[in-house]
């Protein structure tokens, strides 16, 4: 069967909606007649500013999240990514393959390097898309389901593969991104055209899954909207309004037009009300199962350490094969 990747950063406390809507969710839709990888990527969360106590902990809450979802160990192969040498292995080789001209186009790290001003951004920060191209294609995934902001980095690392096999012979499988319209980019809830973001959300932007209903409540009810009273899908003219029907459609399966029809005549009120409500039904149970599972640390270890070894049987076959092409001798 088709085979699937992605990776998901533990540079915070908890998955927020953006990720879960984009990006998660999809996970759990894809590990049917898939053969499913996901990683929690902890070598890519030390790219910007981090305490070890922090990154440890959260290494271990992403991956309780990963299973409170729905993801399952016997269906998907569940790993961190610092697990598997052969990915920074890999991104070595990949880096030598990438002009400094091409990477410095990626707008992620325009974006990111921002904050630190460029020439201070660690390097690290700037190789982040090359690794996360060796992410995937370790693996020789077919799709990728991914957020829109990670579509440039799919591009780059489709053209690596295929540099790679045009220099060193047929090798890597290219990659398509899996980007589901409506949620691919869900906004900052006090910025409604910025992408909610772990790292850069302000805390009354962001709705993170494991946050309790009263917060999260407060937050929806208290969201940027502009000053009229209709409640009509305009990206442009009413982008909160547009953030909160994408997030009420995905969240309860139901059309938007169906949902500008149900709320015609109604305030923003109401409204939003049945947003909050349907955010709280939705994270609840996964924070309640998030919670217990991070109750025993012995049998997340566990489970990780069941993913790591599969993942390396994977990665390590793709290696070899990397290795010899590339023209390096064997290892004795
Ligand atoms: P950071 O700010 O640290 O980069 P992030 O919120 O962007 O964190 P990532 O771990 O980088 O989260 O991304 C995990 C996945 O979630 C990726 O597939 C990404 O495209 C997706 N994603 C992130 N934010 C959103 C969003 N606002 N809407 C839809 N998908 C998103
Ligand atoms: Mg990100």
């Amino acid at each position: 069967s088709p085979r699937v990747l992605s990776g998901i950063q533990p540079t915070a406390d908890s998955f927020h909606l953006g990720n879960y809507l984009g990006a998660v969710r999809q996970y759990v839709a894809l590990q049917e007649g898939h053969d499913a990888f996901y990683c929690v990527v902890d070598l890519h969360a030390i790219t910007v500013d981090y305490q070890p106590e922090a990154l440890r902990r959260r290494s271990r809450i992403a991956a309780a999240q990963l299973f409170a979802v729905g993801l399952d160990p016997e269906r998907s192969t569940v790993f961190v990514q610092s697990h598997v040498r052969e990915h920074t292995e890999l991104a070595w080789v990949l880096m030598c393959l990438t002009g400094m001209g091409e990477a410095g186009r990626m707008t992620q790290f325009k974006d990111k390097s921002a904050k630190y001003g460029e020439s201070s951004a660690g390097v690290g920060l700037f190789t982040y898309p090359i690794l996360q191209a060796a992410d995937i294609l370790l693996y020789g995934a077919d799709k990728v389901p991914v957020g829109a902001d990670q579509k440039q980095h799919l591009e780059l690392t489709r053209d690596l593969a295929q540099r790679f096999n045009h220099r060193f012979g047929e090798t890597f499988t290219l990659p398509e991104p899996y980007i589901v319209k409506g949620v691919e980019k869900i906004t900052d809830l006090q910025e409604p055209t910025a992408k909610m973001s772990k790292s850069s959300s302000s805390p009354a932007g962001i709705l993170d899954l494991l946050e309790q209903p009263g917060p999260l409540r407060k937050k929806v009810m208290r969201a940027v909207t502009d000053t009229g009273t209709e409640i009509a899908f305009d990206e442009e003219n009413k982008p909160g309004i547009a953030n909160l029907l994408r997030i009420l459609s995905a969240l309860t399966a139901t059309p938007i037009p169906d949902l500008e029809a149900r709320y015609a005549g109604q305030g923003y009120g109401t409204f939003k009300k049945d947003v909050a409500e349907a955010v709280v039904e939705t994270f609840t149970p996964i924070r309640e199962r998030t919670e217990k599972l991070l109750a025993d640390e012995d049998e997340l270890d566990k489970l990780l350490a069941a993913g790591a070894a599969r993942a390396r049987a994977v990665a390590a076959e793709t290696m070899a094969k990397v290795r010899d092409r590339a023209g390096f001798l064997p290892a004795p």
